[in-house]
């Protein structure tokens, strides 16, 4: 059964007692809200994860921003994915596009770490999207399968069930401009349809594909109404709890 799922990403905003605040706001709400099929995810800075991990409790699940992808040794400033793991941490976000850009992470990089955070019981959240040139020059098919590809696609059938997907087109996020519903949903059923060719369509079915890019609560229930979006990654709504919490109510 595919879970529907509204993750928000902190990105580098709040310090730890904002963001203890903020997060124990988002729980409160949350409880009432959220249905039992629905999940509710925070993905915040490091430093805040070993305190989120203990005040979320069944209803908002933790995630990271990233790991790095050697198990552990000398890399000085570097986080490995059991530390993360060890607080109660969840999920792990990896590809987000700023990361590919200011990081200059690559596909084989995000190979790597996806295989360290599966192999520490960590569950990706394994982002794709296309620039606003290689959506206007049409190679944003290609561009998004080959993300795919040398990104997740050499996982087992038993580990790619543990990913969710979220499509991130570049122009939208933090921008204000939004995939429309058609748009995302267009790139929603392609992403299914190259699950299904590498994996089958029951791995396809199972599989939870996120919208994210300037998602808020005006334009969550039209995105989340597409039959192949099933929730949304969210930055700058989610540092809000009302609209953080509106957005999961959208989910149908
Ligand atoms: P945004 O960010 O909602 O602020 O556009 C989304 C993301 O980068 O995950």
């Amino acid at each position: 059964m595919r879970k529907k799922i509204v993750a928000g990403n902190w990105k580098m905003n709040l310090d730890y007692n904002e963001g203890v605040s903020l997060f124990s706001e988002i729980v409160n709400m949350v409880k009432d809200e959220r249905k039992g099929d629905q999940l509710a995810i925070i993905c915040a800075p490091f430093i805040h994860l070993n305190s989120l991990a203990k005040l979320g409790g069944n209803d908002v699940k933790i995630g990271a921003q990233n790991i790095h992808d050697k198990e552990n040794g000398a890399y000085t400033g570097e986080v490995s994915a059991k530390m993360v793991k060890s607080v109660g941490v969840e999920y792990v976000i990896l590809g987000h596009s700023e990361r590919r850009q200011y990081q200059a992470e690559s596909d084989e990089l995000l190979a790597a770490k996806t295989k360290m955070a599966l192999a520490n019981d960590l569950k990706p959240i394994f982002c794709i999207g296309e620039t606003l040139d290689e959506r206007n020059n049409g190679s944003y098919y290609e561009v998004l399968k080959k993300q795919l590809i040398n990104g997740i696609f050499s996982l087992t059938e038993e580990d790619f069930r543990k990913v969710v997907i979220a499509y991130e087109p570049v122009w939208a996020i933090g921008t204000g401009l939004t995939a429309s519903p058609d748009q995302a949903q267009d790139i929603h059923a392609f992403i299914r349809s190259e699950i299904e060719a590498n994996y089958g369509f029951n791995v396809a079915d199972d599989t939870t594909i996120l919208y994210g890019g300037s998602c808020n609560p005006g334009n969550a229930a039209s995105l989340f109404a597409q039959k192949d979006i099933d929730g949304g990654l969210i930055g700058g709504a989610s540092l809000k709890s009302r609209d953080f919490t509106d957005i999961i109510k959208a989910l149908n």
